[in-house]
């Protein structure tokens, strides 16, 4: 066990559903990894797009992660409480000449793919823009905790980024990168879906001249037809009743010991135990889980 460096973690989902066995895998390693280190656990709900959202979400998370032992480090952080804060960074990186706004549509973007490479210009000042980050031509690389190295090619692959939506929906990239850095946090620990998210993030961050946390992504569970578990494929919603079943079926997923003490105990003491033996380096890559 890693002790006695700073460490700030955090879970941060998307209140789209309850919590599933996919979620719960991942806020499960980031609280193990963050207690390993004797660190610090945020919870922040990122509930920056109402649509997609299910109302009663931002209240059943924080429960069902409560039902399952895992109490989080200070108070709920909402991201629909941190315009401000985006305003901020957005002026910041439009001072600096990294930002410019447009109106293409999706189907302008239809010859690349969807993604936005080339230069554009406001053809209608009357109509709203979007806000997007202006991205290299160049590698962009990091170092994770279970996949080793990533990179990606931030023109060919990611484009330039929306960070905020003509509707005026700030984007889950600008506000992740803004509110990480905000709360401090120097670990992040999340599930694989998001890896090929991370070098533009890192590239924002740079932007912005912020620091760069460490990443460990865990592979996704998948359901039978080796889809991720979702709210959209009809992932079920973990319960109190199965608290200790479910911890122990997490446990087993990201490979760690569970001893016959631990199959004995109460999920208090159950977590207690699976912090003290956590041992990220056991958990396996799962290519296949991804994109
Ligand atoms: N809100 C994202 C999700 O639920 C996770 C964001 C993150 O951990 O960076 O998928």
């Amino acid at each position: 066990m890693t002790k006695n460096i700073p460490y700030i973690g955090r879970f941060a989902p998307t209140p789209t559903g309850p919590l599933h066995f996919g979620s719960l895998v991942a806020a499960l390693a980031s609280y193990l990894d963050a207690k390993a280190h004797q660190g610090t656990w945020r919870l922040r709900i990122e509930d920056l797009d109402p649509p997609r959202e299910d109302p009663s979400a931002s209240s059943r998370i924080p429960e069902q992660l409560l039902q399952h032992g895992l109490q989080w480090d200070g108070d709920i952080e909402f991201q629909s409480q941190h315009s401000a804060r985006y305003e901020t960074a957005l002026s910041q990186l439009a001072n600096n000449g990294f930002t410019f706004a447009c109106q293409c549509s999706r189907k302008q973007l239809l010859h690349s793919h969807g993604l936005h490479q080339d230069n554009c210009s406001i053809t209608d000042s009357h109509q709203p823009c979007a806000i997007r980050l202006r991205v290299p031509a160049q590698l962009f690389g990091f170092s994770d905790r279970v996949f080793g190295h990533y990179q990606q090619n931030l023109m060919q692959d990611v484009g330039d980024q929306i960070l905020k939506r003509k509707d005026g929906l700030y984007a889950y990239q600008l506000a992740v990168v803004v509110d990480d850095y905000l709360s401090g946090i120097t670990h992040i620990v999340r599930g694989a879906d998001l890896l090929d998210n991370t070098p533009r993030q890192l590239f924002l961050m740079q932007c912005l001249g912020y620091p760069q946390p460490e990443y460990l992504h865990v592979p996704l569970a998948l359901n039978d037809a080796g889809q991720k578990l979702s709210k959209q494929n009809q992932a079920t919603a973990i319960e109190a009743q199965d608290a200790k079943t479910n911890l122990l079926a997490a446990l087993t997923f990201l490979q760690q010991d569970i001893s016959p003490k631990m199959q004995a105990a109460d999920i208090t003491e159950l977590l207690a135990m699976a912090v003290s033996q956590w041992l990220p380096s056991r958990i396996k890559p799962n290519h296949d889980g991804l994109i």
